[in-house]
C-alpha cells in the first residue's frame, strides 16, 4: 500500500541540512500539506507514496530554500539610484528619494519584483525591513512568499508624512492586523538603527515591542560613519545604545554587525541575538567585514542576508552564501573557516533559527515544505564529489530550476507559477524610471576610460 501524497520531488543529492548534515545519492522527498512528509532515496520514497504531482529533476540537487535574514525587498525601484557611493552618502540619497516619491503602490510593484527574484533564485523566506509593510504583505500572500516584516522606524522619516506619534499609532494598527492574520507566527517590529532613532524614540519603540510581544530587527555598526554619527548623537557605541533600550536579546537580528570589540562581540554571543552578515553589501558599500569568525568561536547566532538591491545591487543569496564561505577565508589566510557546508548551514537553517522559526531550514519530516532544486550538472559545478561545494563554489541563482514554498511550487522549470515575470519586470522599470526622474536624478554619463597606451 502506498500513501497519497500531494508532490514528489527527485533529483540526484538532497542536502537534507539536518543536524547531521545527512546527504542522500538519488533522493527523493515526499511532500504533504505544505510540510515534508518523508525524505529518503527515490527507491524508498515512490515505492512508500504515490503523487498528485512528480518534479523528476535528474542532474540536479534538492536542499531547503535560502532563508534572507535582511533586505528591504522593494527599496529595488531605486536600484542604481546611488552605486560606488559611502554608506552615508547613499542613505541620504535614498532617504530623500523615499520621502518624496515612495508610495503603496511602487512599494507593491516592488516587493512583486523582489519576490520573483528571490523565487527564481531559490529563496524562500525572506526578512523585509520596509515602509508600507502591509503592500508587501499582500504581495506575499497572492505569490505564497514566506516573508516576514513589521513596521518600520527610521527617526522622523516616514514617507507616508506622519510624526513619531503618528507612526507609532499606525504601528500599532499593523501589529494587530497581523496579529489576526497570522496567529502562529511571530510579530516583527524594526526600529531602523541607532543614528536614525533618539533614545526616547528606541524606547518607545520597545515599549511597543513589548506590549506585542515582537521580535526586533535593527542595523548595527555597519560602517566607521556610522560609529562617528553615534558618538556624536547618543555618546556611545551603536550595540551599546541599543542594548541600553531594551533592544538586543535573543529575539532581535541585528543586521550588518561589521565594526565590533571583543567585548560587544561577546555581549552578542551572552545576549543570543542573531547577526544578519551581508558582506556583499558590506563590500559595495566600502563598509568593512563583519568579524564573523570571532562571532561564530564566541558562540554567537550568525545567518546572512543580502540587504536591499540598491545598496547591494542584488537580492542574490548564492552571491550571500559564497561570499561568506569565501571572504573570511582570504582575510585570515585560514580556508579552514566557515567550510561550503556551514555557509550552506548559514544561509539555511541557521537563518531560519535566528528568525524564530523552528519548522523551516532544513528537509527532515514534518519540516515545512521550503525547497529548492538546483542544477548541478553543469559546466560550473560538475563533478559533484563535494556536494556542498558544488552549490557554494560552483551554483548561482540561475541554475536554480524548481522553488517550492510551503509546498507549493512557487517556479517550475525556471517559470514562476503565480508570478508574470515579463508584466512584472515591465512594471518594476516603469515604476523606478518615473521615481528617478520625479527625484531629479539624471544618471551622469561616465567619463569615457582613458586607455593607456602600451608605451
Ligand atoms: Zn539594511
Amino acid at each position: 500500500m502506498t500513501t497519497q501524497v500531494d508532490l514528489i520531488l527527485a533529483g540526484s543529492t538532497v542536502l537534507t541540512v539536518d543536524a547531521a548534515s545527512t546527504v542522500i545519492q538519488n533522493g527523493a522527498v515526499a511532500i504533504r500539506d505544505g510540510v515534508v512528509q518523508d525524505v529518503g532515496t527515490a527507491r524508498q520514497i515512490f515505492a512508500r507514496y504515490r503523487a498528485t504531482d512528480v518534479i523528476d529533476s535528474p542532474g540536479c540537487t534538492i536542499m531547503p530554500g535560502w532563508v534572507n535574514t535582511h533586505t528591504h525587498l522593494a527599496m529595488n525601484v531605486f536600484r542604481g539610484l546611488a552605486g560606488d557611493v559611502t554608506l552615508e552618502e547613499f542613505l541620504d540619497r535614498l532617504v530623500k528619494a523615499e520621502l518624496q516619491v515612495l508610495n503603496e503602490h511602487m512599494v507593491t510593484v516592488g516587493a512583486r519584483a523582489a519576490m520573483a527574484e528571490c523565487i527564481a533564485g531559490g529563496t524562500t523566506t525572506a526578512l523585509d525591513m520596509y515602509w508600507f509593510p502591509q503592500a508587501a504583505r499582500r504581495v506575499a500572500r497572492e505569490n505564497g512568499f514566506r516573508l516576514l516584516n513589521g513596521p518600520t522606524f527610521m527617526g522622523d522619516a516616514d514617507p507616508e508624512g506622519r510624526d513619531f506619534e503618528g507612526m507609532i499609532e499606525r504601528a500599532e494598527v499593523i501589529l494587530l492586523e497581523n496579529r489576526r492574520e497570522a496567529a502562529n507566527e511571530d510579530l516583527w517590529v524594526m526600529p531602523h538603527s541607532a543614528y536614525t532613532l533618539s533614545k526616547d524614540q528606541l524606547e518607545r519603540i520597545r515599549s511597543l515591542a513589548a506590549r506585542f510581544g515582537a521580535r526586533i530587527n535593527t542595523h548595527v555598526s555597519e560602517s566607521s560613519g556610522e560609529l562617528a554619527l553615534v558618538d556624536q548623537l547618543h555618546n556611545d557605541r551603536p550595540l551599546a545604545v541599543l542594548a541600553d533600550a531594551g533592544l538586543v536579546g535573543p529575539r532581535t537580528v541585528l543586521a550588518h554587525a561589521v565594526h565590533l570589540t571583543d567585548a560587544e562581540i561577546a555581549d552578542i554571543a551572552h545576549a543570543g541575538s542573531t547577526v544578519a552578515h551581508c558582506a556583499v553589501s558590506n563590500l559595495k558599500l566600502g563598509c568593512g567585514i563583519a568579524r564573523v569568525p570571532e562571532l561564530l568561536r564566541e558562540g554567537a547566532a550568525v545567518a546572512l542576508g543580502t540587504d536591499g538591491a540598491a545598496s547591494a545591487g542584488t537580492l542574490d543569496m548564492f552571491l550571500a552564501v559564497r561570499m561568506a564561505a569565501l571572504l573570511h577565508k582570504g582575510v585570515s589566510e585560514d580556508p579552514t573557516l566557515i567550510s561550503a557546508e556551514r555557509a550552506v548551514r548559514l544561509g539555511t537553517v541557521d537563518g531560519a533559527r535566528g528568525l524564530g522559526l523552528l519548522s523551516v531550514g532544513t528537509i527532515e519530516p514534518g519540516m515545512a515544505a521550503d525547497v529548492q532544486v538546483v542544477r548541478t550538472s553543469t559546466l560550473g559545478a560538475a563533478p559533484t564529489a563535494d556536494p556542498w561545494s558544488a552549490i557554494v563554489y560552483g551554483s548561482g541563482a540561475s541554475d536554480v530550476q524548481h522553488t517550492v514554498v510551503n509546498g507549493r511550487v512557487a517556479m517550475r522549470d525556471r517559470v514562476l507559477q503565480s508570478i508574470d515575470e515579463g508584466k512584472t519586470l515591465e512594471e518594476l522599470v516603469t515604476v523606478a524610471a518615473s521615481a528617478l526622474a520625479a527625484v531629479g536624478e539624471q544618471r551622469r554619463p561616465r567619463p569615457p576610460i582613458r586607455r593607456q597606451s602600451s608605451r
